[in-house]
This record gives structure tokens, C-alpha cells and sequence, in this order.
């Protein structure tokens, strides 16, 4: 079983089964949604996905309704029965344990962020450059 939950913990879910897939996406969408320049997604069996508290819904376009914590704005859970339909794909990034369900796959790279093929190479530090 995997859990999950927004920053503040209203928005809480369990998940019970494997994704059918778990990916980054780099869609404007996300992009703008997130305020982040991707966004971890795993996609679900709607009836896989149990959630606790009452996120708000907002339909971001004809078919799609992004769910996010109404206290705290951490994006959860996206919607889109023209897709996916009784599916729920849920934001990987808001698992507690990170380690589950890796990203396979980046979808959407044609919209992704023009400096993103670089990230590797920049220097990293544990925490911030002491100087
Ligand atoms: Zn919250
Ligand atoms: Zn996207």
C-alpha cells in the first residue's frame, strides 16, 4: 500500500495496486499548475484510490480537473474521463515514501523547459554554497 498528502495533511489518500504507468510530465499545464518546472504524475484505477478530506476541483481544460488541497495549494490528483476515464492520476511527488513508483517515462518533453536537457551537470550541494 502507498499513502500520500498534501503539505498541511486535510488531503490525505492511500493507494492500493500498481500504477499503470508513472511518468514527469513537462506540459505547460502542469508547468503553470504547479508553479514547478515539472510535475511527477502516477496513474491509477479510480477504485484503487481512497482519499480523505475534500480537495477543490478546478477544470483546467475541456476535459481536465486538477484536485489540489484548498488550505494549503499542494496539487493532488488529476482528472480526465475523455483520457482517462475511471482513472485518477495523482502527483508522485506528494507520496510519503518517494521511493515508490519512480518515474519510467518524460511525457510532454516538446514543451519542456529549454534548459532542462543541463540539469545534471550543474554543481549540487546537500544543503546551500557555503561561502
Ligand atoms: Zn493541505
Ligand atoms: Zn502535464
Amino acid at each position: 500500500m502507498a499513502t500520500g498528502r498534501c503539505q498541511c495533511g486535510a488531503i490525505r489518500y492511500s493507494i492500493h495496486g500498481e500504477p499503470a504507468y508513472s511518468a514527469l510530465c513537462h506540459c505547460e499545464d502542469c508547468r503553470r499548475s504547479a508553479g514547478a518546472p515539472m510535475v511527477g504524475w502516477a496513474l491509477f484505477a479510480h477504485d484503487m484510490v481512497e482519499v480523505q478530506g475534500e480537495p477543490v476541483a478546478y477544470q483546467s481544460s475541456e476535459n481536465a480537473t486538477r484536485h489540489f488541497c484548498g488550505k494549503c495549494g499542494t496539487g493532488l490528483f488529476y482528472t480526465n474521463p475523455a483520457i482517462f476515464p475511471g482513472m485518477i492520476d495523482i502527483q508522485t511527488a506528494t507520496l510519503d515514501d518517494q521511493a515508490q513508483f519512480p518515474p519510467a517515462i518524460h511525457v510532454q518533453f516538446a514543451e519542456s523547459a529549454p534548459w532542462i536537457e543541463q540539469i545534471h551537470d550543474l554543481p549540487k550541494f546537500a544543503r546551500y554554497p557555503a561561502d
